[in-house]
């Protein structure tokens, strides 16, 4: 049995479901959201300093949604036209049976539903589901590596090992799946390594993606210590490497260069110094069913009540019209020197990255 409920034989016995496609989500702005991001557990293995306090609490098991209930929720996106599903956390394979999620929502790709399925991971646990990811239709993974020193890997993780996480990269890649580099970038901690972190992911075939510090939840140190525009990161760049402007975009936050001396794409998320709301097609749904319409606002509808109010998706459905009719214009996010609390109070790895 899966924790709290439905029986493994019976979610893949729903994988012969057909969708039934529904009227598109489109939110009061005219921004069709096709993209769902996913946590499926808070837990995770590492403790990064920009994204956790070392001594965390956890939600109960209890309160987190089941297998079975991501499943339901997954497909009610698809079902109104989610064409792309990027399973989050927490680290997302550190979650009990997590494969038979992934098995259970590729029925979406085989019948064409859904464009992909995509991950974010720390890579901890990716040597060992490398092969059974790509053979459940996962063609790309974004796999979060900040530093190649193994000592400052193991300062910013506090609990990381880099010599898994390299294996991880190694495995997802034998198994043909498309790695993306996310690495945060922090003020005199991993400046100094951003030339040689572009020229080892590009020569290595991965795209690599400068994340800026947002203040998501409370952390031990200070957040105004981490933060380095991306903007002062970028200029330095200049002085190593010729940056073409690039039209690749995902319609998130990334924007994209082409580094002319590797070839390959080098993105920067900078929510704090850009807006990039006015292309969001994504929502975000954390693991215990609380679906945020922004990263950046506080304001959210409760999935898990509708789920476990009735078998069929009718209530689901009609709680995720309401909230999508809600989406915000933007976020408003803000690193304050004077005030010691961050602007949204929940931590990344509860709402997903
Ligand atoms: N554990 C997985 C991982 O690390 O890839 C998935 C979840 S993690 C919350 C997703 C992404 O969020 C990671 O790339 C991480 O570096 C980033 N992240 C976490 N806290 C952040 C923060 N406060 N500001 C910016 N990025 C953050
Ligand atoms: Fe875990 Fe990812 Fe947060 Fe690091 S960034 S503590 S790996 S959830």
């Amino acid at each position: 049995m899966v924790a709290g409920g439905g029986s493994i034989s019976g979610m893949i016995q729903r994988s012969t479901d057909l969708i039934t496609p529904g009227p598109a989500l489109v939110d009061p702005f005219g921004r069709a959201v096709t993209y769902i991001r996913v946590s499926v557990t808070d837990r995770c293995d590492f403790r990064c300093v920009y994204c956790m306090s070392e001594d965390m609490s956890f939600l109960p098991k209890s309160d987190l949604l089941t297998l079975e209930e991501l499943d339901r929720l997954c497909s009610a996106f698809v079902t109104r036209g989610t064409r792309k599903i990027r399973i989050t956390g927490g680290e997302p394979l550190v979650r009990r049976n997590i494969m038979t999620l992934f098995r259970s929502l590729s029925r979406h790709l085989d019948s064409g539903a859904l464009e992909e399925i995509t991950v974010t991971t720390n890579g901890s646990q990716l040597a060992r589901y490398a092969k059974e990811l790509a053979e459940c239709g996962v063609k790309r993974i974004n796999v979060s590596l900040d530093t190649l020193d193994p000592d400052q890997f193991r300062k910013i993780t506090r609990w990381g090992d880099l010599s898994k996480v390299l294996a991880g990269i190694d495995a997802a890649q034998d198994a043909g799946m498309s790695v993306k580099i996310n690495a945060v970038a922090l003020r005199d901690v991993n400046e100094h390594e951003f030339v040689p972190m572009i020229e080892w992911a590009h020569k290595r075939k991965c795209d690599l993606t400068f994340i800026e510090v947002m203040p998501l939840g409370e952390i031990d140190g200070e957040r105004v210590d981490q933060y380095l525009p991306l903007s002062q990161v970028r200029a330095k760049l200049m002085d190593h490497f010729t940056m073409e402007e690039s039209s690749h975009r995902t319609g998130g936050p990334a924007r994209y260069v082409r580094v002319k001396e590797t070839g390959g794409l080098l993105g920067f998320i900078t929510p704090l110094t850009h807006n990039f709301c006015e292309s969001c097609n994504r929502v975000r749904v954390t693991c215990t069913g609380t679906l945020y319409m922004c990263l950046g606002q506080e304001d959210a509808a409760d999935l898990r009540a509708p789920l476990r109010a009735s078998e069929s998706n009718d209530l689901l459905d009609q709680e995720i019209v309401r909230a999508i009719a809600r989406k915000p214009k933007g976020h408003d996010f803000i690193i304050d020197r004077t005030g010691d609390r961050p602007a949204v109070g929940r931590h990344m790895s509860v709402t997903g990255g």
